[in-house]
């Protein structure tokens, strides 16, 4: 039997639903900035993407569009110009920023009440100590498909591939937190042996930019099985999972696309929704 496909799409439809109700009801309309520099074609279209999103839970949209010869002066001083309008909620940086740029320090000068990426340090602080705050939106888009679907995380053993601070390093604190219960392993491409440590998994995550890197033979029957890869490929965009070989042995799957990636655009708004009550209250 093959495994349970694990829709993105059913599952961002419902959070974008639930934010959508939740700002229906405010007294304001919450504002998302987007800011783009450079002309990366990918970049573009997430944007496009997570502002259409935005129109259609009822958050407006503010666009900030800057070439590639923009310097760090003038971004940092839009930053703090966002920072001090009271009309915007979220502040999103589209990254990578082009050569030149300091992401970094771009980051970390957007106000963390408004960091609804939820990538500044003190946000990603907070996670580390287990108190509320922003989250990254990727792995807040997991744990949410996870709880969708009413996978069992507590006790369970949860594998991720890939310790960046956008995916790995926040996901694995998000399984291992207090109430969540997971217990944790992190693969990076210095692990040996990498498919005896994913054949532990009761819940593997792949993060890592490699397509078809994860087979059939680093899988455990019937495990969950989530895919963050986005890898263009001639053949289209693919994940770091072989789906095909995969999915027949493991329990549940996320597919590429159709998966992780809507959650990403999805908790985005919920995040928005979330600063905005945070703020105004
Ligand atoms: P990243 O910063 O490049 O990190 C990749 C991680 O994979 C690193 O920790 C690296 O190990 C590890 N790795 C590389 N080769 C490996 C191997 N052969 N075996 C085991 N581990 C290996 O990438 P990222 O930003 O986390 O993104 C990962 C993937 O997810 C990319 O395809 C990206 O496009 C995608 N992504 C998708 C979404 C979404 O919404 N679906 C969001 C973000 C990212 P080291 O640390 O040792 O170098």
């Amino acid at each position: 039997m093959g495994a349970r496909i694990l829709d993105g799409k059913v599952v961002a439809e419902a959070v974008k639903g639930e934010v959508a109700s939740l700002v229906s009801e405010l007294p304001y309309q919450p504002g998302l900035a987007t800011v783009l520099v450079g002309d990366d074609p990918a970049s573009h279209t997430y944007v496009r993407g997570k502002r259409r999103d935005a129109a259609q839970v009822g958050i407006a949209s503010i666009h900030h569009e800057l070439s590639d010869a923009t310097n760090q002066h003038d971004l940092e001083e839009l930053i703090d110009g966002l920072n001090s309008d009271e009309s915007i909620d979220g502040i999103l940086v589209q990254l990578p920023l082009p050569p030149g740029l300091d992401s970094e320090r771009i980051v970390e000068r957007i106000d963390p009440s408004k960091d609804v990426d939820g990538l500044h340090p003190y946000n990603l602080g907070l996670l580390v100590l287990d108190r509320p705050g922003l989250r990254p939106c990727t792995p807040g888009g997991i744990m949410r498909i996870l709880d969708h679907y009413g996978i069992a995380i507590s006790g369970a053993r949860a594998v991720i591939v890939g310790r960046s601070f956008l995916v790995g390093r926040p996901l694995a604190l998000m399984l291992a937190s207090r109430g969540v219960d997971a217990t944790v392993s992190m693969a990076h491409s210095r692990t040996t042996e990498l498919a005896s440590v994913t054949r532990e998994a009761d819940i593997l995550v792949a993060a890592v930019g490699s397509p078809g890197l994860i087979t059939a033979d680093h899988i455990k029957e019937g495990a969950v099985v989530v895919d963050v890869g986005i890898n263009r490929t001639d053949a289209g965009v693919v994940g770091d999972v072989d789906y095909e070989a995969v999915s027949a042995i493991a329990g549940a799957i996320t597919p590429v696309p159709g998966g992780v990636g809507l959650m990403t655009r999805a908790m985005l708004l919920a995040n928005t929704v979330a600063a905005a009550k945070a703020r105004r209250s």
